[in-house]
């Protein structure tokens, strides 16, 4: 089933077997943070999984080539309450589409410039650690700004 939201500039098509109640969370958090999804995305598809991939809630895979993103959310969100945890996890995912292009990037940079294994790895595990860092950040300056 697939699910357009004319309210954004973006389109959203959630999966057929996503749970109803996620669905309203996910579509309020979206109504409170879309101004956070930039204008490169044309496109947001909600999966839902059925088995938890990696142990986290949710997660997101950022195609600005293409001009999409996939935010999937795990069965385990549901664990997560009340539904501000939730609200907080989408917002989260909503950063990291927004800081896409700029990690992205730096992932380029890392692959290009170090050749040597250990010092690569170390690197793209420093920019993991650093880049959720700043999405939290952002999360706690969006959601203190941010009438609820
Ligand atoms: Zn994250």
């Amino acid at each position: 089933m697939v699910n357009k939201n004319e309210k954004f500039a973006f389109e959203v098509v959630y999966a057929k077997n996503l749970p109803k109640e996620l669905k309203r969370i996910f579509v309020k958090a979206l109504e409170k943070y879309h101004y956070v999804i930039p204008t490169w995305c044309h496109k947001i598809y909600v999966k839902y999984e059925e088995q938890d991939a990696d142990g986290s809630p949710a997660h997101v895979q950022s195609l600005e080539r293409y001009r999409e993103a996939i935010i999937s959310i795990a069965p385990s969100i549901v664990g997560e309450s009340p539904e501000e945890r939730i609200d907080r996890i989408l917002l989260h995912e909503f950063i990291h589409i927004l800081l896409c292009p700029l990690v992205t990037e730096a992932e380029n940079v890392i692959y290009r410039i170090i050749e040597n294994e250990k010092f690569r790895s170390w690197a793209e595990s420093q920019l993991i650690a650093k880049e959720e860092a700043v999405v939290q950040d952002l999360v706690k300056v969006i959601k203190n700004n941010n009438p609820k």
